[in-house]
């Protein structure tokens, strides 16, 4: 009889077998978990300000490189 329910061992809740060995309230919660890990890695203060960094300061030098360009080519 125990044997065609399952008990899920993080949050208690029983399920038949028949509906999946993974715990249906697990697996709801893992899943809106990986929603806001993806928003935050979208607009997240960590990545584009870094890029945006990088690509000013490529711009910088090429601006730099031209300029030395125009001074000493001329
Ligand atoms: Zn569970």
């Amino acid at each position: 009889m125990t044997g065609e329910f399952l008990t899920c061992k993080d949050c208690d809740f029983e399920w038949h077998r028949k509906d999946g060995l993974a715990c249906p309230i697990c697996k709801n919660k893992s899943d809106t978990e990986i929603t806001p890990e993806y928003e935050g890695g979208m607009f997240g203060t960590g990545k584009k300000p870094k890029r945006l960094a990088l690509y000013y300061q490529a711009i910088g030098l090429i601006a730099l490189v031209y300029l030395l360009y125009l001074v000493f080519g001329a």
